[in-house]
């Protein structure tokens, strides 16, 4: 049988060492009781972080640790709780018990790096935890994270707002085009939602700092820019305004539905995703689908067509032969009475400058969207994120250590 000795070799907690252990084989479970080492006088208050050296009482706390072998690991740590002239009787601070929870850091670490990569219900059923303690033991995992961490500054920043479902509505994402995380969630898309993030997490220094801001062409989020950010250029970027296409044939589709009733209703059914997909990322039978579609219904093809050729308007660097081309397309659009696609060009030509802002101010393209993806696929395999200060530090950390990074699949 091993040694108090040769315990505290093992267990590896700076500054402290076994006194006491306890193995049970037929439970599989190890015990150690463990006390500050003899020349390990340096006692911190845990309100105030100040040196303290009047010792109030000795108590002890149980948390477990990571598994030895096949054993299941408790450690008993002795506790003090101080005088601390400024804070009273205090508890002091122990680097290797984080929280208050019954776990040591490093215990609470493991949980957290499992999260990284699995579901809490998994991490759960492998810790042999409750699903919810999983989620506590993560969400301050990454608190601790977020705290330790050097935010990168902010020079381009991008707005969306992710559909949340009928209860919830609208979540504002506001993210950092540069380093590719998000940086704050609002609830709503009022001026007032996104006045909050300036107000409340920006220095008036790093407002003036933001260069551009990319947004969806949202009257409320554009004054509050505009308010805020005085140096900000703002730039309605291709993903948005594709968005804003898409919901066009969309529409067109609809209305070609329900204006024709048995084999074409029939047809028509079921194409709404191949519709909103790009040409080249088809195959073959998919395209071959949308051509029987479109020698049947010329509205429908014309739709797609417009789409397809407005998403070229980003391959020109230049304003002049940017706005060229917006205008040959709007010209495209004439006869045609494609009225959706005649309120677009209406949006294009009102937002103009914001559109050939792009070709003024390099912003790097599809860093909203793959913020999006992210957030969206963390909403798909979490449930459980009805705490979204939990979302936010997840897909910042997710950013950060480019896990299961690029789920967008981007087009050409
Ligand atoms: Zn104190």
């Amino acid at each position: 049988m091993p040694t108090d000795k040769e315990y505290t070799k093992i267990l590896m907690w700076p500054g402290y060492r076994v006194y006491q252990h306890e193995i049970d084989e037929k439970t599989k479970t190890l015990r150690l009781w463990v006390r500050r080492k003899g020349g390990n006088r340096k006692m911190e208050c845990s309100g105030c972080g100040r040196r303290v050296a009047e010792i109030y009482d000795v108590g002890e706390r149980a948390v477990r640790d990571l598994p030895w072998s096949e054993f299941r690991t408790t450690v008993f740590v002795e506790v003090l709780r101080l005088k601390c002239p400024e804070c009273g009787v205090k508890r002091e601070k122990v680097l290797l018990l984080p929280s208050k929870a019954p776990f040591s850091k490093r215990f609470e670490d493991a949980v957290g790096e499992a999260c990284e990569s699995a579901a809490a219900r998994q991490v759960a059923r492998r810790f042999g935890l409750a699903e919810s303690t999983v989620r506590a033991i993560d969400l301050r995992y990454l608190e601790r994270w977020a705290a330790a961490r050097r935010k990168p500054a902010l020079h381009q920043m991008g707005v969306d707002e992710i559909y949340m479902g009928k209860k919830q509505k609208f979540l504002a994402v506001v993210c950092n085009l540069e380093t590719s995380e998000p940086l704050w969630f609002g609830q709503e898309r009022k001026r007032e939602t996104l006045d909050e993030f300036f107000k409340t997490e920006l220095s008036a220094k790093q407002r003036r700092g933001i260069e551009a801001a990319c947004v969806d062409m949202w009257e409320p989020f554009r004054l509050s820019i505009e308010h805020w950010a005085t140096n900000c250029r703002i730039i309605y970027d291709k993903f948005h305004i594709m968005q804003h296409a898409n919901q066009a044939v969309d529409e067109v589709r609809r209305a070609e539905f329900f204006r024709k009733g048995g084999k074409m209703r029939d047809l028509v059914k079921g194409k709404r995703w191949l519709l909103l997909s790009r040409w080249v990322n088809l195959s073959t039978s998919k395209k071959n689908q949308l051509n029987t579609l479109f020698a049947l219904n010329r509205r429908v093809m014309k739709a797609y067509l417009l789409k397809e050729s407005l998403d070229r308007l980003w391959t020109y660097r230049y304003e002049g032969a940017m706005l060229r081309y917006l205008q040959s397309w709007i010209d495209q659009l004439r006869w045609q009475r494609l009225q959706p696609f005649q309120k677009l060009a209406e949006m294009l030509l009102d937002h103009l400058e914001g559109i050939l802002n792009y070709c003024r101010t390099k912003v790097p393209m599809g860093v909203v969207e793959a913020v999006n993806g992210n957030i969206k696929s963390l909403l798909r395999r979490g449930r459980g994120y009805k705490n979204l200060h939990y979302l936010l530090l997840k897909a910042q950390r997710m950013a950060a250590t480019k896990t299961e990074f690029v789920v967008f699949k981007k087009a050409a």
